[in-house]
């Protein structure tokens, strides 16, 4: 066994094909007992549920070495529970946390040499699945599921350093009131496809999504939660159950207060604050890249900037960053529980 011989700080962030993954299949009411196969297709009924009606959850997370050589993740356990909330939400089985956490160990294990080295920037991203299998015409949820989980190297997010973006506030809705919003299912991508082309295509790298119900308040973007650094340089988390409960906003939340000092608010956050200029520092946060700098929003074209600028990420969220990276890679001492060694 050796590492793969790959160029870690130019793989970019696209599919390459590991060596093995994980599969377990769901039917007569319980699931089997699970495998990890070379197989890297799927094939099922025409009439899948998942191809007629979108029954399909999804989880991201990610494999590191850090500086003392352990292959480590982080908090699997958050992306397990989250899942089983995923799943009851769209009539699913729940795949068992403790399964979950088994199943990523052993999919990590088996794909060793495809974990980026110590330094390199890039990470082995691990993406778990669960979808309905068998034909179903009329509508109602499916009887047989498989779970799945592969992996993928994927290059650091930034090359040379985080530059920050410009972000739209977008005319589309992400999520109603009481929707689906608050659960990672392929549905709520699948619904903010044409927006972030429209919104690639009109020169923002992201939109924006207002609450739905009243258009006043900030909820999120289409796959990372916002923050904000307020005048006082407390850390401000838009609050709403129609927004993904990010593990990396959650995390973040628990470093300003525990490691650093910053005072932390978990509230409703209004358009008009933001662009009444309340928040000197702003970004977006998710496992992909932990913290993408904004330096401006675009509110049908007026600007609203921020004071950290176009230049690099302001010095508050740069703090959270490196003190959460540091965690992950295994430099900076991690609270109980969030570092799981393969
Ligand atoms: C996955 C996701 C996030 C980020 O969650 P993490 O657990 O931090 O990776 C944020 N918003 C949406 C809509 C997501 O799907």
């Amino acid at each position: 066994m050796a590492k793969k011989d790959i160029d870690w700080g130019n793989i970019g962030f696209g599919y390459i094909k590991t060596d093995k993954r994980y599969v377990s299949q769901y039917k007569d009411g319980e699931w089997d007992a699970g495998t990890l196969t070379e197989d890297d297709t799927v094939t099922f009924s025409e009439c899948a549920c998942v191809f007629q009606y979108a029954q399909t959850v999804f989880e991201g997370l990610k494999a590191y070495t850090t500086q003392d050589g352990r292959i480590v993740t982080f908090r699997p356990d958050m992306n397990a529970e989250r899942m089983m909330d995923s799943a009851k939400r769209l009539e699913m089985p729940p795949f068992p946390k403790d399964r979950f956490i088994d199943a990523v160990r052993q999919t990590v294990k088996a794909n060793e040499d495809w974990v980026p080295p110590y330094g390199s920037g890039a990470t082995l991203y691990i993406r778990p699945f669960l979808f309905g299998t068998n034909p179903v015409i009329g509508v109602k949820p499916a009887d047989e599921y498989q779970f799945r989980m592969f992996t993928t190297p994927v290059g650091p997010y930034f090359k040379g350093g985080a530059k920050p973006i410009t972000v739209r506030i977008s005319d589309y809705d992400r999520a109603a009131p009481n929707g689906t919003g608050d659960i990672k299912a392929g549905l709520n991508y699948a619904m903010s496809l044409y927006a972030i082309v429209d919104a690639h295509n009109a020169g923002f790298a992201e939109n924006i999504y207002l609450d739905a119900a009243t258009r006043t308040k900030i909820e999120e973007t289409g796959g990372a939660n916002i923050l904000f650094i307020d005048g006082d340089g407390n850390l401000v988390t838009p609050k709403s159950n129609s927004i993904l409960p990010s593990i990396t906003r959650r995390s973040l939340m628990i470093v300003a207060e525990k490691y650093l000092g910053i005072k932390v608010s978990h509230r409703e956050v209004t358009l008009k604050e933001v662009a009444e200029g309340s928040f000197k520092e702003c970004g977006l946060c998710g496992t992909a890249a932990v913290i993408s700098p904004v330096g401006c929003i675009n509110d049908h074209g007026k600007e609203i900037r921020f004071a950290s600028g176009m230049e690099k990420m302001g010095p508050t969220l740069q703090k959270l960053y490196d003190t959460l990276t540091g965690i992950q890679m295994g430099r900076i001492e991690a609270p109980e529980g969030w570092i799981y060694e393969i």
